[in-house]
């Protein structure tokens, strides 16, 4: 007899186990396409010299401490990111109406927002993309929130936006609800909304009052570019929305057990930054008190330094083009070997992931008979393939869309 009897054995994480599976997997040529992180050509994940450059420096830096940091975080990360999402032009800045607090990665920043808007603000309605990142649901509830809906987004059919689908179930959302949106490289699907939409979109948000919470995991992923990949952000802002922005830098800075993220916070008035902030110091206190300083460190440095800034940026650029060779590099081999279906949507989808349409069926096939391990929603982490693993990728894919034929699958 046990206390603990009460307590019953709860679903795995679908990401996390597939993970375990391939560290146990003994199978030579096992593929890993599940996890969203970067694998360089080679398939093995990938320390950004810029990072290794900065924390040799940190290594050897007695003035650095172990000290605790502010329970908001190191200022000049947060003022460097805030910086990253909205431009170091941007005039919320000067006008001192944007401000950001260092959170644990990007979870850690949709949780402090969502706490924020829960507690303070006393929203309980949100809205999520179907699909999104499956994170979002169990965030926001368990940051208070009672309500939780999806609003229309993957059409299958045209493996596009579903945007009129979109637009009604935004403009029948209840004033206040809070709208999840990603601010580029929409996870799992690869499809972000086209200037014309996002205007569409504010219109919308405009009119029924909703809330912007934007979820930012992958700036510069989506088109190498870190200015473009926050132009969604950047429009609402200038449209005059308040707004939150949770930012991570897993992807981008390869900093995923770092736990190195950011919140940003854009109001319309700088006299509600003091009041806010104070709140904020209350929310995380009661969380886990402060936050870790190594990977802000690291990411302050870098951000802060033009000859390492730029460092960086060419370090994405590289991450991203090779994403976007092995987009091109599957598609080849797939019409190379006559697998049914169109797969332009490969090429078309951008940053790391592609949804590429195969069922659940088919994709359980492919984890079972070929040790490559990818969600059964059908989403790939593109960076998982390289130039020796492609071919036979493609000839699984092959095999498995001609050998389950699944009238529901449109490929
Ligand atoms: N949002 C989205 C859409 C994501 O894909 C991820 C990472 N998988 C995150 C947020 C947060 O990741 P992390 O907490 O590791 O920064």
């Amino acid at each position: 007899m046990s206390r603990f009897d009460v307590v019953e054995q709860g679903p795995p994480i679908e990401v996390f186990q597939l993970m375990k599976l391939f560290a146990e997997d003994t199978f030579k040529d096992k593929v890993n396409l599940s996890v969203g992180a970067y694998r360089d050509e080679k398939g093995k994940p990938w320390v950004l010299p810029v990072v290794r450059k900065v924390e040799k420096k940190m290594a050897e830096d007695e003035t650095l401490l172990h000290e605790y940091l502010p329970v908001l975080g190191l200022e000049q990360f947060s003022n460097a990111s805030v910086s990253m999402l909205l431009g170091q032009d941007n005039p919320v800045i000067a006008q001192g109406r944007a401000f950001g607090v260092q959170t644990l990665s990007g979870t850690g920043g949709l949780r402090v927002g969502a706490e924020l808007l829960n507690k303070h603000l006393k929203y309980t309605t949100f809205y999520y993309s179907s699909p999104t990142w499956e994170n979002h649901h169990l965030v926001f509830m368990n940051s208070g929130f009672t309500t939780p809906k999806v609003y229309r987004y993957w059409d299958p059919n045209t493996r596009a936006i579903d945007f009129d689908g979109m637009i009604e179930d935004l403009s029948n959302a209840p004033e206040n609800a809070v709208i999840i949106l990603h601010a580029c490289a929409h996870n799992p699907t690869g499809i972000d909304p086209t200037r014309e939409q996002w205007i569409k979109i504010a219109d919308v948000m405009e009119q029924r009052k909703l809330f912007p919470f934007f979820d930012s995991a992958y700036q510069g992923f989506a088109s190498g570019d870190l200015d473009n990949d926050a132009w969604a952000v950047r429009y609402f802002v200038q449209r005059g929305f308040e707004l939150v922005c949770a930012q991570s830098y897993a992807k981008n800075f390869g900093l995923y057990n770092e736990r190195v993220g950011n919140l940003s916070i854009v109001v319309n008035s700088a006299a509600r930054v003091a009041p806010l902030k104070s709140q904020l110091t209350w929310i995380v206190r009661g969380m886990y008190s402060n936050p870790p300083a190594h990977g802000a460190r690291v990411v302050a440095t870098a951000l802060s330094d033009d000859k390492l800034f730029d460092e960086w940026r060419d370090h994405i650029k590289m991450m991203s083009s090779r994403v976007m060779e092995m987009r091109q590099a599957l598609r080849q081999e797939l019409i190379n070997l006559g697998t049914p279906g169109n797969w332009d949507h490969i090429v078309k989808q951008i940053g790391l992931f592609s949804y590429t349409g195969l069922t659940q069926q088919q994709s359980e096939y492919l984890v079972s008979n070929y040790h490559i391990y990818l969600l059964k929603c059908g989403r790939i982490n593109i960076c998982g393939l390289n130039r020796d693993n492609v071919k036979y990728v493609a000839a699984a894919i092959h095999d498995a869309v001609t050998k389950i034929h699944d009238p529901r699958a449109r490929l």
